[in-house]
């Protein structure tokens, strides 16, 4: 960077994913002095991008690219332009001469968790597991405040490994999560795992990905965001790559790594037996969603809160008839 005259008009440009490991040298004054953060979008810059990407596509009335952009969070400019992409491919198989609002959900799914893959034949017992399992998860959103609600449930297998999947869609985009909501959320990642235990007696292998989000939230709680009261406001984790990994690395001795452990344990655990209470409590409600997830393998937040409303009414007037 040495040697340019100062009377010149040139300037430099640079981009990197990886300021942190960037030259200190690279840094300091009168090198790059203006840092220009391209960060994940929020909505209003989700929305901004899916309309750029729209332009030159044709769409019909339907089409609602606020509530796209809602369904969109934490994906970036180049998952939209799938997204968008994915949809005309749809809408073109279809015949379709523009591209519809259920050809842009169905596409936000295709980018998420891949292509649907109708030729694996679960065999019923997995079916119903999976369903049940599903279920378990959409059950704690109902029966919690803090919860985001549902906008779908499906067990129709996906070619990038689910079995299965609950949409949830916020009703708002947040950017501070409290510590209500955080245990709300580790709860209802391990509702799947729950639903299992309790209906069958036994438990699958299909817990682990939502046990790895809910460790990890479970971790973070007590070692970045200050919400555990045995080390109550230390930082114990700091976050080294924030723009691709985001692997931290723990800044304390080997004792605390340990009690951070049992730390993260007991939470899981309190959140697993506080979803084991809920969904043992509202057994048929479980039952009667899951046997109808079977049947249809899809069904919309709408018929999911249905059902669930129908169940609580019934339990209503019985225990009022007692
Ligand atoms: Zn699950």
């Amino acid at each position: 960077m040495d040697g340019f005259d100062s009377s010149k008009g040139i300037f430099m440009l640079g981009a990197t994913n990886r300021p942190d490991v960037l030259d200190k040298a690279l840094l300091r004054p009168g090198r790059f002095d203006r840092r220009v953060i391209v960060d994940k979008p929020d909505l209003k810059g989700r929305v901004d991008i899916l309309k750029v990407h729209a332009k030159n596509v044709r769409m019909d009335e339907t089409v609602d690219l606020d509530a796209m952009g809602l369904a969109t969070s934490g994906a970036v400019g180049a998952d939209l332009a799938n997204m968008i992409n994915e949809a005309a491919i749809n809408a073109v198989k279809q015949g379709r001469k523009a591209i519809s609002q259920a050809d842009l959900l169905e596409a936000v799914e295709v980018v998420i968790a891949g292509k649907e893959k109708k030729d694996r034949i679960l065999s019923a017992v997995e079916k119903k597991t999976v369903a049940y399992h599903e279920v378990g998860h959409a059950l704690i959103t109902a029966l919690e405040k803090n919860a985001e609600p549902v906008q779908k449930i499906t067990i129709v297998p996906r070619t990038m490994g689910s079995l299965g999947y609950v949409m949830q869609v916020p009703e708002e985009e947040k950017y501070l999560m409290t510590k209500d909501e955080l245990i709300t959320r580790i709860t209802t990642l391990l509702g799947g795992r729950a639903a299992e235990a309790i209906c069958f007696d036994t438990v699958t292998t299909g817990a682990a990905n939502d046990m790895e989000k809910a460790t990890a939230l479970a971790r973070a709680m007590v070692t970045q965001y200050g919400m555990c009261d045995s080390f109550g406001l230390m930082s114990l984790e700091k976050n080294e790559d924030t723009y691709l990994t985001g692997r931290t690395s723990l800044n304390c001795s080997d004792q605390t790594a340990t009690k951070i452990d049992n730390e993260v344990n007991a939470l899981l655990k309190a959140c697993y037996e506080r979803a084991i209470k809920l969904l043992t409590e509202n057994k048929d409600v479980l039952a009667k969603i899951a046997d109808y997830l079977y049947e249809k393998e899809t069904i919309t937040g709408a018929q999911f809160m249905e059902i669930y409303n129908e169940v609580k009414e019934q339990e209503c007037s019985i225990s009022e008839k007692n």
